[in-house]
């Protein structure tokens, strides 16, 4: 079973599926506003227990130098995910309100099909390097490079796309030898429990090689934080806690590896297809109703045709609505609480003080009454100086800005605390790749590429974080170099 039996799910620490020391709490549905059931709340104590049962599934057992066992166990988890795939896709379409059609992939079979890519990364890794012979001051020195485990790494994450962000950590952590604590967003403890009790009853992955660690606390991410016996901060959130992880990792200088905000641009040259790029700018700002790091939520179009790019995306924004997550063609489904539905409709409310205009949506749609739903909304008349064009807003949000020519496209693009992802839209594809290469981010589309892959490095530049998830630059993220020199002499 994925889903919990009794409607509880449990923490796993050392193997062993327990219930939390603070009790329980519930776990909502975000479309309906009703309780799924009940997850363990786990308290210090029991995140305590977990470091303890993965620094000493470090320490003693033979699971860092074992890659055979580690990429087994990998496809084992993989294997179990994807027998349980359809229990997992009905939990995360009512726990995380992901549209049912994301489950096909980044909100769940993606994720899960690329554990095999972190498996075959590991079997067939360098993970030791000859270097040769040479008298480095005048002595004559074997070198070997030797790539290992980082030891011990706490991952902390959001609950936007659960799946694909526990296993992007899980996935190339475990494959290169570390074991890990993972505390999941309190916002959908189920996603992570149900990995937790999979593990535990269906694979082989020795006890506290993976802990689970649901609960209420925010405090809880702090001590992985802080704590001198974990190695290393995988995190992925809000840039703001980011900044906390960071600072708190500083005292046991701890290896901060974070995946942080974004508020990333679409640019549309003045030979593109307007028209075209708008609908496609419009549509993905509406998917699971914006609640996506890499979302482009800036249209930034040539001033000359501001008002028909506004008409654009309005016309496929306004014809969007937001619903059911559980039906095949929803695209846009509910925000994840009341609280995050509070804080978009905080900016929407802003954007009328700071002199925009809707050019459709604005609030709670009237069909809605109950679930955090907001209507997908275009907020035209706004320049990128405005607090709604530079804060994240994550909502189903396109804020429509106008520019005079690729240098100015790229200068607005570019001018944001944030560095994530981008998307360039041109009828010359040379010009559009030479705009492209300009964009001080991580990630970049050009005309519709799709850059969501296993093998594709993915992460930002500036306050969107530092290091890489997935590709090989993401396995390398959870390995530490030992420069070895032997005498030969
Ligand atoms: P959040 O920062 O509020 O929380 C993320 C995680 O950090 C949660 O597990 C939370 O309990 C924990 N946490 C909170 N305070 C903490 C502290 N002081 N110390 C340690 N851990 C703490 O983020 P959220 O609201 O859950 O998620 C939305 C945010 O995540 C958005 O900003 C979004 O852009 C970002 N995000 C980024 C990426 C990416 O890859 N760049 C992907 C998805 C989401």
């Amino acid at each position: 079973m994925a889903l919990p039996a009794d409607g509880i799910s449990s923490l796993l620490i050392d193997g062993k599926l327990v219930p939390g020391g603070a009790g329980t709490f519930a776990t909502i549905n975000p479309a309906t506003e009703e309780v799924l059931g009940e997850a363990a709340d786990a308290d210090a104590a029991d995140m305590d227990r977990a470091i303890d049962a993965a620094r000493r599934a470090f320490d003693d057992t033979d699971w860092s130098r074992n890659t055979a066992l580690r990429v087994r166990c990998v496809r084992q988890l993989r294997d179990v995910l994807l027998k349980h795939v359809d229990e997992l896709r009905e939990m995360t379409i009512a726990e995380a309100g992901a549209p049912r059609m994301l489950t096909a992939g980044a909100q769940l079979e993606g994720p899960v099909n690329d554990l095999g890519f972190a498996a075959d990364t590991a079997e067939n890794y360098s993970w030791t390097e000859d270097l040769g012979q040479a008298a480095p001051l005048g002595i004559p020195t074997r070198r070997t490079i030797v790539r290992e485990a980082v030891g011990v790494v706490g991952a902390i994450t959001p609950w936007n796309f659960p799946h694909q962000i526990n296993l992007a950590k899980l996935g190339p952590a475990l494959a290169a030898g570390n074991t890990v604590v993972l505390k999941p967003a309190p916002d959908t403890p189920w996603c992570a429990a149900a990995v937790g009790q999979l593990i535990a009853e269906h694979t082989d992955i020795p006890p506290g090689v993976v802990n689970i660690v649901t609960g209420t606390d925010h405090r809880l991410g702090a001590i992985l934080a802080k704590d001198p016996r974990v190695d290393m901060i995988s995190f992925t959130g809000s840039t703001a806690t980011g900044r906390a992880v960071m600072a708190d990792a500083a005292a046991t200088v701890k290896k901060v590896f974070l995946e942080l905000g974004g508020k990333s641009a679409f640019l549309v040259l003045d030979d593109a297809d307007l028209g075209a790029a708008c609908s496609v700018a419009a549509f993905s700002a509406c998917l699971h109703a914006g609640q996506g790091c890499a979302i482009t939520t800036r249209l930034v179009v040539p001033r000359a045709r501001y008002d028909e790019a506004v008409a654009a995306a309005a016309g496929v924004m306004g014809s969007i609505k937001a619903g059911d997550p559980a039906k095949p063609d929803t695209v846009c489904g509910p925000l994840i609480s009341a609280r995050q539905r509070d804080r978009v409709q905080g900016y929407l409310d802003l954007a009328v003080a700071e002199g925009g205009t809707f050019a459709c949506g604005g609030g709670r749609p009237d069909d809605q009454p109950a679930g955090y739903f907001i209507a997908p909304t275009v907020i035209a008349g706004l320049t990128n100086e405005s607090r709604v064009a530079r804060e994240e807003i994550f909502g189903p949000v396109l804020t429509v800005l106008a520019h005079d020519g690729d240098d100015d496209a790229v200068r607005i693009a570019n001018d944001s605390p944030y560095g994530l992802s981008g998307t360039v839209y041109g009828g010359d594809p040379q010009r559009a790749a030479a705009v492209a290469a300009r964009l001080r981010v991580g990630t970049v589309n050009v005309n519709g590429g799709v850059w969501y892959s296993a093998d594709m490095p993915f992460g930002g530049y500036k306050q969107s974080g530092n290091g890489r998830e997935m590709g090989i630059a993401g396995f390398e993220e959870y390995l530490e170099i030992k420069s070895i020199a032997t005498s030969a002499n």
